[in-house]
Formats: C-alpha cells, sequence, structure tokens
C-alpha cells in the first residue's frame, strides 16, 4: 500500500493510506536511506510503501520504502553528537508571521528565514498579520517590506487574523497543499490558525520558545487535515526553521535577486563583499538592491562576527 506519514513518535509511524485509512506502521529491516543520514529514517510528510502484517488480533503496517522526498526540514541537535533529525518532508508552503511591534519581526530574521526556504526549495509566504493595529505610518512600513519582497518575488499578503482579513485567499494559497506556519512567539500563529479551521490545536503556538531553544528536544511533527483539502504540518517549538549549513558561494544563490546579477560580476566566485566590478554591489548603489537585503546576506555571511560585519557595510 501507498501512503502518507503523518505522525512519528521513533518509533512508530501514523501512515494516512490512500483510501483515507490510518494504520499504525513500524520499519523493519534494511533502509534505503534517504540523502542524509539522520536520526529518524522515515519523518511526518513522507510518502511510503508499506505492508499490512496481521499477527492474532493485531494488525499493523510495515513500511518498506519511501518515495523520494522533494525537500525536507532538518534540526541539528545541539549536543556534542551533532545528529540531524529530519522534522518534516514534502512541505509545499512554508508561511512566516510578520508584525512590526508586538512583537518586532526586523528583516534579518525574515531573511534568514527566506534563504532557508530557498535552501530547502520549499516556497515561502510572507503574511503581514495584526494590520488592523497599525497606525498610517506603520501601514506604510508594511506596504514598503511587502512591496520589496514582491519585488524579489515572494508572494505577500496583509491579513488581520482577528478580524478575518485576506484568510480566504489564505486558505486558497493552502488549498491542496501541505503548508507549515513560523513567526516569533506572539505574531499570532494560533489565532491564524483558529481563523482557518477553529477546534485545531497545535503545538506550534504551545511550546514556549525559551523553553524549546538550546535544549536537547526532540521535535516530533504532526500533520493534520483540514476540512477544505489542505495539511498543515505542526512542528512545536520552531519559530524560524533549523539551521541549515551553506557554503559561502552558495549563499548569493538564496537571495534571487543577487543570483540574477551575479552572471555581471567581474570574478565568478565573487562574494560581492568588496570585490572590484560586482554588480551586487553596483545595484545596491544604484538602490536596485535593498541595504536591509545586503545587510542580511552580510549577517548570514560572516555569522556572528560583529566587528567585521561593521567594518563592511556600515556607511
Ligand atoms: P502566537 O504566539 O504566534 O501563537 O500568537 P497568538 O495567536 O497567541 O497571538 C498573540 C496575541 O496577538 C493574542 O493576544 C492575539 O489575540 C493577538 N493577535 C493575533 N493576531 C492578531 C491580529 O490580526 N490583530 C490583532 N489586533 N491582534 C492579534
Ligand atoms: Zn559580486
Amino acid at each position: 500500500m501507498k501512503g502518507t506519514v503523518y505522525k512519528s513518535t521513533g518509533s512508530w509511524y501514523t501512515v494516512k493510506a490512500e483510501n483515507g485509512t490510518f494504520y499504525e506502521c513500524r520499519i523493519k529491516g534494511k533502509f534505503r536511506i534517504q540523502g542524509i543520514k539522520s536520526t529518524n529514517p522515515v519523518s511526518v510528510g513522507d510518502h511510503v510503501k508499506f505492508d499490512i502484517e496481521t499477527k492474532g488480533d493485531d494488525t499493523i503496517g510495515v513500511i518498506k520504502d519511501i518515495e523520494e522526498r522533494e525537500n525536507y526540514i532538518v534540526r541539528k541537535s545541539v549536543n556534542l553528537s551533532k545528529q540531524t533529525h529530519i522534522i518534516a518532508s514534502n512541505v509545499d508552503i512554508a508561511f512566516l508571521l510578520v508584525t512590526l511591534n508586538n512583537p518586532p519581526t526586523f528583516t534579518t530574521f525574515i531573511d534568514r528565514f527566506l534563504v532557508t526556504a530557498e535552501a530547502y526549495h520549499i516556497n515561502a509566504i510572507l503574511l503581514f498579520n495584526k494590520i488592523d493595529t497599525y497606525s498610517e505610518e506603520e501601514y506604510g512600513e508594511v506596504k514598503y517590506l511587502m512591496h520589496l519582497y514582491k519585488t524579489i518575488g515572494y508572494r505577500c499578503i496583509e491579513i488581520s487574523a482577528k478580524t478575518g482579513l485576506n484568510i480566504d485567499e489564505v486558505k486558497e494559497v493552502m488549498t491542496e497543499k501541505t503548508s507549515m506556519f513560523s513567526g516569533h512567539s506572539g505574531v499570532g500563529k494560533s489565532t491564524l490558525v483558529n481563523a482557518i479551521e477553529e477546534n485545531l490545536n497545535l503545538k506550534t503556538t504551545k511550546i514556549s520558545e525559551s523553553h524549546s531553544q538550546g535544549q536537547h528536544t526532540t521535535t516530533f511533527a504532526e500533520m493534520f487535515d483540514l476540512s477544505f483539502d489542505a495539511r498543515i504540518i505542526d512542528t512545536p517549538g520552531i519559530k524560524g526553521f533549523g539551521v541549515v549549513d551553506i557554503d559561502k558561494e552558495e549563499l548569493a544563490n538564496y537571495f534571487p535577486e543577487f543570483f540574477e546579477l551575479k552572471s555581471g560580476c567581474k570574478f565568478n566566485n565573487c562574494l560581492h563583499i568588496n570585490e572590484p566590478k560586482c554588480a551586487v554591489k553596483d545595484a545596491l548603489e544604484d538602490g536596485k538592491v535593498a541595504w536591509s537585503r545586503y545587510k542580511s546576506y552580510l549577517q548570514i555571511l560572516e555569522g556572528e562576527e560583529e566587528h567585521y560585519r561593521k567594518d563592511i557595510y556600515e556607511k
């Protein structure tokens, strides 16, 4: 039989078969490892093949194979073993909820999220929430940010989880897809999920970030069917994405507007820092690339080396 993994506890996997029935499955025997070594060979979102085995009164499924993943999200454990855990796979849309204040969402956070989504090959959509609360000036700022990210190619939707503004549009883009919601605590994730579907209590919104940060917490994601043809993957305690290791040379590929320009750089291994005849730096000077984006690029490139970062981008 064929099905999709909806839940995993580490040793048991809940698989929804194509006919809609849920089966509790185990893994048996040797497994074809998919792409990376991870602590869990099968994750939520995996499309699997399984057999039904009956022992007395018990019926259990045995997962035999996984279909190739379209994408997957990982979390590396913070302890010394640095083991990789696949949180979810085959995610169609990663939504990021953004608010200007209460809490503030800084562009560096947005950009890190977008870079990670690009690296994971997941379609990212920005939801500017709490539109009902903004002053005219703040709304202008939202408009500016939406324009900035739309120009780069990201879909942006202004919403209010409270008043219901554009929730229909969010539901429309979710239809026939598997989605994830991220954003700082307090941006309105649980309010939004409630506006999308009543009576769905997700962990995403429950576990406080301070608790999950920096601790060795095993993260078990879970997938839920919504009443319209859509699925949500719930990932406890994840405000952004897991971390991905990106090579310095590769980073600009995940800034789509930089990627478009880089054939114009003199050096084909240009890092767009201080090389001569750099098309990205030229576009920055011409106002065609946003300073906030470039700052984020340098920040990610240089990690947390504060002084160096200041040196290179502060005007
Ligand atoms: P979460 O931590 O991301 O799940 O955020 P919550 O959904 O708990 O929302 C945090 C607070 O913001 C709650 O008091 C919500 O009522 C409020 N909130 C969420 N969305 C909106 C919105 O669109 N407009 C307004 N005015 N308040 C909102
Ligand atoms: Zn360059």
